[in-house]
């Protein structure tokens, strides 16, 4: 039975993870190396419940419960120790999560399940540098957490089915949609994805069409909510080179080979909204979105 909760790391992912599980009458320990991280979590977690409130899910009472069902710890050990099921959710870099699975084998009760929130980094790898293999989990949840339904819950090659079970029982009590896939590189979604905006990218870069053309195409004619290069901006072109090339190593597949336009432009610190720039140009309070300046030029036809 799953009561305890703890997240590791408590960014974009993490402090929705929180939420979402808070909101839920689980118990939750939020950790961050960073204090500051720690604060701004819970300032967005406090915007976000009074955002559901005035839209009527939510009452003061239930805001009241949920932010004192979480508790924050700057140190990993202090966090962990009553938890059921860990989540972690640190910087996508497979030196630091390796690093933060040991110390949790080493800290956790023997019984304690580690799930890891990551894009791509392989959750048979993590499992591996663990004493136990059979209990380590991927729950791959969607930005914003607490908007967007979909868990791709991800066995690793030595994955249980009991904890495999229970975590999609668990999910599907936060009233999610867990799916259940196997762990190889980009799972499902990122395999899916991350081409389809890379083909994107290669399309502009082969000046077959400019950014905003290229985007209309696939939101009117797919009915896609964003086009794939407004997409791209949203979840960060350094993100998306990193997950292109981690489906380029894992399959050996050229087919996955991350555009060049998209390596120079994370290259020259282009890396979309969260810079301000990537193929759209973004400055705070305005909405509309506006085609960055480099890729506004006619598109030559022959
Ligand atoms: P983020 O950079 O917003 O937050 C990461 C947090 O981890 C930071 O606050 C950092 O201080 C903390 N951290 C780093 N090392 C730590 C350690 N050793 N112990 C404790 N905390 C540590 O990152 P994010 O976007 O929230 O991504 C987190 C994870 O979720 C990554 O694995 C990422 O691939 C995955 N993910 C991200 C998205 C997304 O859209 N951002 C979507 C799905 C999955």
């Amino acid at each position: 039975m799953i009561k305890n909760i703890a997240v590791i790391g408590s960014g974009t992912m993490g402090n929705g993870i929180a939420h979402v599980f808070a909101q839920h009458g689980y118990q939750v320990a939020l950790i961050d190396v960073n204090a500051q991280a720690l604060e701004k979590a819970i300032a967005t977690i406090t915007k976000n419940v009074d955002r559901q409130i005035a839209k009527g899910s939510l009452t003061e009472g239930d805001k009241t419960k949920l932010l004192a069902g979480i508790k924050t710890y700057i140190k990993l050990e202090d966090g962990v120790k009553q938890a059921d099921l860990v989540i972690e959710a640190a910087t996508e870099n497979v030196t630091i999560k390796l690093e933060i699975f040991k110390q949790l084998d080493a800290v956790c009760d023997a019984n304690t399940i580690l799930a890891s929130n990551t894009s791509s980094i392989s959750i048979t790898k993590i499992a591996s540098v663990t004493k136990r293999a059979d209990k380590v989990i991927g729950m791959h949840f969607m930005n914003p957490v607490p908007v967007m339904k979909l868990v791709e819950v991800i066995r690793g090659y030595t994955t249980s089915d009991e904890v495999t079970n229970l975590i999609m029982q668990t999910s599907k009590d936060l009233g999610k949609a867990p799916v259940e896939v196997n762990d190889y590189p980009g799972f499902v979604a990122n395999r899916i994805l991350m081409p389809m905006i890379n083909e994107a990218i290669y399309t502009l870069y082969e000046n077959v069409a400019g950014v905003s053309e290229i985007d209309t195409v696939m939101k009117l004619g797919m009915a896609h909510p964003m086009g794939p290069l407004q997409l791209a901006d949203f979840i960060g072109l350094d993100v998306c080179l990193n997950i292109l090339n981690v489906l380029y190593s894992g399959f050996g597949n050229p087919k996955y080979a991350p555009c060049p336009l998209l390596v120079n432009m994370v290259t020259a610190g282009s890396l979309g909204i969260k810079s301000g720039k990537g193929f759209y140009e973004y400055t705070a309070g305005n909405k509309d979105l506006i085609v960055a300046e480099r890729f506004r030029k006619t598109v030559m036809s022959y």
